[in-house]
């Protein structure tokens, strides 16, 4: 049994058999076999390195030939590994002593190797690990033929090991078996992590190497209530989690039926829950869990699509569709937020050199205006089938609102002039997430008809913290003292100027942070559908009063440290059952 830690970014526990998917997507259809077919599996390893040498040889002549011999060299490391007497020797005791398939040794003993590649210190040696997984890679194809599979193919539920995976896999994982995911890499606001949110099932990432640690076919328990992954748990562990499994499965279905009830505190105030959706489809999800709106509709998902760019009338339809699924409910369109983390498919490759400080979000959007114009176009179209409303991310300046906003004008007449109907009185709002906007927040409440604070933004650039590497990930804490003064500011420049204000970030949707947010003046909330129940279940068992004073008491801390401790013990006082 194996513990690892990482950070939890969906709800719940997932036990399963691993699916571990690398660059090539093998996925090993069995861990063990039948005794009387250990002979046949280890006959089938001996071939495969047989016909893995075969191949380097053949191509190594080639190369030889071609190339000349600085070339034909580069696999002559590989050749010496799968002729390595010890390695074949321990691939095929796993598969004698312990009847797994001899994928599956293979596969166990190759990572094994391959973590050893990862601890050296030498940069040269760590490079090898790419051999490694090479050489797997190859064993594996001769093992297993050509049959690879993809997600959508899996023929029983399974947990997801991988390095990482990109936001197109991502959203995809709602249309295959797959019950839970574990990944290397990620922090805890990542956009890939925002869609394993939304996804709505465990995950835990920021694992380091979870992905070399465990092979296809191993049990694993994705404990996100915890952050852990365990691999191989023995039988009282294994036992004893599925018991957590039953209990949270009824929690969660306890918290569903909270859906039709008012959102509203013990003293009678109302509290606005609405949802944060990437795709037209969630809108339904978000439905189904209560929300009163969409408070966030991050569009740029639609732009990283294998499909490639979406057309003005794909866009209008992908809006059309969730203003519509919504009912009359309001819908917040955000403009498309590229770059940092999210590039579309012909950048993908072309990382910039501080991305999260780079051409990303309103920036983006303002150097490529014949896009951003397209974009106007649709939502504007789209806005007038129901309550749309406007926001432009990451501003740092009034400068780029007043240029925003004159780009919005510009689509209007382009409507105009074309005859075709759209909206031309809705609410254009901001998304403060840069300390600049925070500073000026009461500029652009002059200027704005609404602000949705992007706390995930807005905390990765206070304490200079990249909000997706899991290197740093352990100083990239809300409860920061820096970051609650900020936010008791915002919120009360907004109330003076009496602008609507809503929060957006992943903050909004965790019960640990429900009674300061309510305390500081919060009334609309948006978040992952999947959260609303239990920030629900919270809102209707506080009273104003005692968030006020659970405010007051957590912006008294100096350190993380205090205020998570505090309101933890706060919550748990209301919600005593629940995993905080
Ligand atoms: C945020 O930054 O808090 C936010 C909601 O936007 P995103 O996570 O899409 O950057
Ligand atoms: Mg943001």
């Amino acid at each position: 049994m194996e513990i690892l830690r990482g950070i939890a970014v969906g709800p719940g526990i997932a036990i399963g058999e691993a699916v571990v998917l690398d660059a090539e997507d093998f996925r090993i259809p069995c861990r063990s076999v039948a005794r009387a077919a250990v002979e046949q599996e280890r006959e089938k390893f001996q071939q495969a390195v047989e016909g893995s040498i075969g191949e380097l040889e053949r191509q190594t002549q080639w190369l030889l030939g071609n190339l000349g011999r600085e070339a034909a060299n580069v696999f002559a490391w590989h050749i010496g590994v799968l002729k390595d007497a010890k390695l074949q020797q321990g691939i095929l005791r796993h598969i004698q002593e312990k009847a797994y398939s001899a994928a599956y040794a293979t596969s166990t003993v190759m990572r094994e190797y391959q973590r050893r590649f990862l601890q050296m210190s030498d940069p040269l040696l760590v490079e090898r690990i790419r051999d490694v997984r090479d050489i797997e890679r190859r064993l594996l194809r001769n093992i297993l033929g050509d049959t690879r599979e993809d997600l959508a193919h899996l023929t029983k539920p399974a947990v997801l090991i991988a390095h990482d995976l990109t936001p197109t896999q991502t959203a995809q994982l709602a249309d295959t078996l797959v019950t839970g995911v574990a990944l290397d890499v990620g922090g805890a606001t990542s956009h890939t992590a925002i869609l394993l949110h939304s996804w709505g099932r465990p995950s835990v990432i920021g694992l380091n190497d979870v992905s070399t640690r465990l092979s296809g076919g191993d049990t694993v328990i994705i404990d996100a209530v915890n952050q852990l992954v365990i691999a191989n748990p023995d039988e009282t562990t294994l036992n004893e989690y599925r018991r957590q499994e039953s209990n949270y499965t009824r929690l969660a279905a306890e918290l569903d039926t909270l859906r039709d009830l008012p959102s509203i505190t013990r003293d009678g105030e109302s509290v606005h829950l609405l949802s944060n959706v990437e795709f037209p489809h969630e809108a339904r999800t978000s439905l189904a869990k209560g929300a009163e709106g969409v408070g966030l509709f991050r569009t740029e998902f639609l732009f990283l699509q294998p499909s490639g760019f979406p057309s003005e009338e794909d866009q209008y339809r992908a809006y059309l569709e969730t203003v519509r699924a919504m009912q009359g409910r309001p819908v917040t369109i955000r403009t498309f937020d590229l770059g940092a983390d999210k590039y579309t498919q012909e950048k993908r490759y072309e990382h910039e050199r501080n991305p999260m400080l780079g051409l990303r979000s309103i920036r983006y959007s303002l150097a490529n205006v014949g896009m951003f114009k397209t974009q106007l176009r649709a939502i504007l179209r789209a806005a007038v089938e129901g309550e749309v409303r406007l926001m432009f991310p990451l501003l740092m300046s009034l400068m780029e609102f007043r240029q925003a906003k004159m780009t919005l004008h510009d689509a209007m007449e382009d409507l105009e002039e074309a005859g075709i109907p759209y909206r031309r009185e809705l609410p254009v709002g901001i998304m403060l997430e840069t300390p600049a906007a925070a500073i000026q927040v009461k500029e652009f409440c002059r200027e704005v008809d609404f602000i949705s604070i992007g706390t995930n933004d807005l905390l990765q650039y206070l304490v200079a913290v990249d909000r997706g590497n899991e290197e740093v990930s352990r100083f990239y804490d809300p409860s920061h003292p820096a970051l609650l003064r900020t936010l008791a500011d915002v919120m009360s420049a907004c109330t003076k100027a009496g602008r609507d204000c809503s929060l957006c970030g992943e903050m909004a949707g965790s019960p640990l942070y429900a009674l300061f947010l309510l305390g500081i003046g919060l009334r609309s909330f948006s978040m992952a559908p999947a959260n609303i129940p239990e920030i629900k279940k919270l809102i209707r068992l506080a009273t104003v009063a005692q968030a006020r004073r659970v405010a007051r008491r957590a912006l008294t801390f100096e350190t993380e440290r205090q205020v998570t401790s505090y309101l933890r013990e706060e919550t748990r006082k209301l919600l005593p059952e629940d995993p905080i």
